[in-house]
């Protein structure tokens, strides 16, 4: 048995991030930039209006007011999208809609609520500060300046900003397709009738939606009977996939194959970890790809995926920050546990007045699906304790975004 600590920083030091692709922009939502890439153009590309207004030397307005307006005639127009603009001269105003290039000699804009034009002229009742409603190029990215560093998680302002500086493609990693095998002779799935003895194939629903939050692709690959050859035929199959999990068979059990499985087509690192739920877990590495054997029973299963399948699944797709967010909470029940295994306990935990408490969502047996459904987050429990008081503070990794 091997400590969790252990346990994940030796799947993480096998791991290692995809291979970088270009990606078209929209597709690389969600997904982590694989090159930094540095801005072609300046943004804005060049002096522009904030405003729907008129362009003016702010010099001409400075004697404005109610009393004695300034009156300028105006030379002509500019639009966003406009090419050319005219240049103003001393004692003159061009009318300017708002992204429109600041024309030549004008250095301020009046928005157009200020003033009144008619005639061929416009009227302004108060002076105007130099550079008004101006945009200056480059004024939020010069030419060349560093836009997203590699390594950056792309969420939708990224996307977009990525697009403003003229990129259609990115460099990104390519999240991993990852091979979901289930075993057992009892597993029916959800849809059809209940046997004797027979239960409903869970775990490979768990699996895959914990798959696809963590932005990786699950690839269902059926349930294995269990029966040796078909165990070790199924698990082959599944190597044209980047990662495998399989769920169940690696408990002490006659009909557990597996293990057996896994040392037959590669590399053990671990069979055993000190914890609970979950010590039955078994990582391998089959081809050099990391193949995870995680625990049947449901809470088992979704634990270990949480603490040691995600992190592995974020550092492929190229994540630097792979852990969920900690905080300490405060027990509100005193606990039992086995000395010198890590207890990994489902809980609410909410923010209070006194900082956050963790109240613990049922019986924590491994088989129970229901107080893993009900919790947000997980209590870690040191392995040197056999147990807890209310009112102790524990590490809790909160688990959704
Ligand atoms: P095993 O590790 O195969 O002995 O399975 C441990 C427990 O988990 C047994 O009670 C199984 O019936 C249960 N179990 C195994 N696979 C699944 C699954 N895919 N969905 C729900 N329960 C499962
Ligand atoms: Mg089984």
């Amino acid at each position: 048995m091997i400590p969790v600590e252990d346990a994940r920083r030796l799947i993480l030091s096998t791991i290692q991030p995809t291979q970088p692709e270009a990606t078209p922009l929209l597709s690389a939502l969600g997904r982590v930039l694989a090159e930094t890439v540095h801005s072609p153009v300046s943004h804005p590309p060049f002096d522009n209006s904030s405003m729907d207004g008129y362009a003016v030397r702010a010099h001409d307005l400075a004697q404005a007011s109610k009393d004695a307006p300034v009156w300028l005639p105006v030379i002509g127009e500019v639009a966003a999208g406009c090419g050319e603009p005219p240049t103003v001269g001393p004692g003159e105003a061009c009318r300017i809609m708002t992204g429109a290039i600041l024309p030549p000699g004008a250095d301020s804009v009046v928005m157009v609520e200020e003033t009144r034009e008619e005639d061929g002229r416009v009227r302004f009742t108060g002076p105007c500060a130099l550079g008004q409603s101006v945009r200056r190029a480059g004024e939020d990215l010069a030419q060349g300046a560093c836009v997203l560093e590699a390594g950056t998680p792309l969420n939708a302002a990224r996307v977009g900003l990525l697009a403003g500086v003229g990129r259609a493609q990115v460099q990104t990693h390519r999240p991993p397709r990852v091979a979901i095998l289930t075993t057992g002779d009892e597993l029916v799935q959800p849809g059809e009738p209940l046997g004797p003895g027979q239960i409903y194939a869970s775990n490979a629903y768990a699996i895959a939606g914990m798959v696809l939050e963590a932005g990786a692709i699950p690839v269902p690959c059926g349930v294995a009977r269990d029966d040796r050859e078909e165990t070790r035929r199924l698990i082959h199959e599944a190597l044209e996939c980047d990662v495998v999990i399989t769920s169940g068979g690696v408990s002490m059990g006659r009909f557990d194959h597996v293990s057996e499985a896994l040392a037959e087509l590669g590399t053990i690192h671990f069979d055993r970890v000190a914890q609970q739920p979950g010590k039955p877990l078994t990582y391998a590495t089959l081809s050099g790809k990391p193949v995870f054997g995680l625990p049947g029973n449901p809470a088992s299963t979704m634990v270990c995926f949480e603490h040691y399948v995600r992190p592995a699944l974020l550092k492929m797709m190229g994540h630097r920050q792979v852990d969920r967010r900690h905080v300490r909470a405060i027990l509100t029940e005193d606990i039992r546990k086995p000395l010198g295994k890590t207890s990994f306990l489902r809980a609410v935990v909410e923010e209070g007045p006194e900082g956050y408490r963790a109240a613990l969502t049922g019986s924590q047996s491994s088989g129970m699906m229901t107080s893993m459904a009900m919790a947000n987050a997980l209590i870690i429990v040191p392995a040197e304790r056999d147990g807890a008081r209310a009112g102790e503070a524990f590490d809790a990794l909160l688990l959704g975004s």
